[in-house]
């Protein structure tokens, strides 16, 4: 595996695995570090097929049917944005598209994986190396440095701690915070915080990159700094992203925008 140089910004090289079964239940993730140049093959193709998904809450003797039947497919390589109401299910619709969740029925296929087709374990494998996550108000872990958060998915993925610390330092510098490395969320601005959950996401290299609102709890001048890091690490790491958004400029910056509302995408 080719470590990125400390020294470098530049020289990050945010990586992939290769999408078949036997990868995902690889025992050894350093060794299968492929360039991100591998990523898109076919920048046409679609990267994720979401069919028939639906999503009901049980909750004692009622029940919550947030969508039911929506389907979606994202072309590798592009950046979308979901829009809508509150309460519409955005959240829960990045969940599933995430593999955090399992859907009521449907399937997604990221890649050749049908993904609610894997175990747990495998599903949990698999998203720490081809999804990165950017939660709503970001759920940093308090207790942890800027430096340990993101190198939290590399150590849940086996890396050494050698290797984590140096991948996430060179992530860190990638989205401007390598000064403010040593320091706890606590310590950090809503900005720089939001710079470190980017970092997190970004840090074992995945394919596929989900934003839920990414910049909502921003002033507009460092939301704006924070789309524009978004828009251009989307496209220097080839990432699909979705970004879950209220905000009109970061949709605006979007390939495309879909609508979630009344249970339905358009
Ligand atoms: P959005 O992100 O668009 O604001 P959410 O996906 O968070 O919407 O929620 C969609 C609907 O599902 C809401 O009515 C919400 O109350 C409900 N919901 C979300 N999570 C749960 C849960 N764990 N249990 C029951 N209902 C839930």
């Amino acid at each position: 595996m080719r470590l990125p140089d400390k020294s470098n910004a530049e020289d990050l090289q945010i990586a992939t695995a290769e999408s078949d079964n036997s990868k995902v239940a690889s025992p050894n993730p350093e060794t299968e570090i492929l360039d991100p140049q591998s990523k898109i093959q076919n920048p046409k193709s679609k990267i994720l097929r979401a069919e028939g998904l639906t999503r009901t809450y049980n909750s004692g003797p009622s029940s919550v049917t947030v969508f039911e039947g929506l389907s979606l497919e994202l072309t590798e390589g592009e950046m979308v944005a979901i829009v809508g109401p509150s309460g519409a299910g955005k959240s829960t619709l990045l969940h599933l598209l995430g593999g955090l969740d399992r859907p009521t029925s449907g399937s997604i296929k990221l890649g050749e994986f049908d993904i609610f087709k894997l175990a747990d374990v495998d599903l949990a494998r698999f998203r720490n190396r081809e999804i990165g996550f950017i939660f709503q108000f970001h759920h940093l872990l308090p207790e942890f440095t800027a430096l340990e958060n993101a190198m939290m998915p590399l150590l849940i993925g086996r890396w050494s701690m050698r290797s984590a610390g140096e991948r996430a330092v060179s992530v860190l510098t990638r989205v401007g915070l390598s000064a403010r490395s040593t320091h706890r969320p606590g310590e950090l601005s809503g900005g720089e915080q939001a710079r470190v959950a980017l970092a997190r996401a970004l840090v074992a290299g995945p394919r596929l990159l989900l934003a839920d609102e990414p910049t909502g709890d921003l002033d507009s001048r460092t939301s704006e700094s924070i789309h524009n890091l978004l828009k251009e690490v989307h496209a220097s790491q080839k990432l699909t992203s979705v970004i879950v958004t209220h905000n009109e400029r970061l949709a605006a910056i979007c390939d495309r925008v879909l609508h979630l509302e009344d249970g339905r995408l358009r």
